[in-house]
């Protein structure tokens, strides 16, 4: 039985999902969500994980590493036209979402709700991982997306609500983020879960 201390944590750096296995890869030095899960399988063999990817780049590294593994399920909505384009670690992701450049808040938040209704209820995890990039901002110079400051605060409150109505624990990680308002967006969406009431579970 796997008993978490806290429900809710965060780590201000990580979320280097490009890093394979035996190598890393654009800007991500060594693969920190397979490492993360490894270890804490050597405790907990059986924990299920849902590893839910909003950078705006695919996460290629972790479906590399552990999409095999039936443990694991993959969420990862991201941008198709940029980097790493890696059509061999796309067959690997269970819930994939490719996104359209220039994509915007409406269409961005419906298939996130939609398909993160879809893999909670299919997949049940014990613990959710969520890479939360805020490179899918409007003005990001690399992730080709056009979500709004609030669309990503709108985003993240769809992802904790999720888990505290499934009750399930987890763990945010920054991963991509390339605009000087990036940290700011973060810090109000994390304040507006709290004055919410989100993040109490
Ligand atoms: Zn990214």
């Amino acid at each position: 039985m796997y008993l978490p201390v806290h429900n809710i944590l965060s780590n201000l750096s990580g979320g280097y999902h490009h890093a394979k296995s035996n190598h890393g890869e654009g800007f991500c030095f060594f693969a920190d969500i397979p490492l993360s899960i490894k270890s804490i399988w050597q405790k907990h063999p059986k924990l299920r994980i849902l590893i839910i990817d909003l950078d705006a780049h695919q996460g290629n590294g972790c479906s590399s590493i552990l999409g095999k593994d039936k443990r694991v399920a993959i969420l990862d909505m991201y941008n198709t036209v940029i980097f790493p384009r890696d059509r061999n670690a796309e067959k690997l992701v269970s819930y994939k979402v490719a996104l359209c450049r220039k994509t915007r808040d409406k269409i961005y938040l419906e298939k996130l709700n939609s398909m993160l209704s879809k893999a909670l209820d299919e997949h049940k995890p014990n613990v959710i991982i969520y890479n939360a990039g805020t490179d899918v901002y409007v003005e990001d110079p690399l992730g080709g997306l056009n979500i709004s400051e609030q669309g990503i605060i709108n985003r993240d409150e769809i992802v904790f609500k999720a888990a505290s109505d499934n009750k399930v624990p987890i763990l945010m990680l920054l991963s991509g983020g390339y605009h000087k308002r990036s940290g700011d967006i973060v810090g109000r969406s994390i304040v507006k879960m709290i004055q919410k009431g989100i993040l109490n579970y």
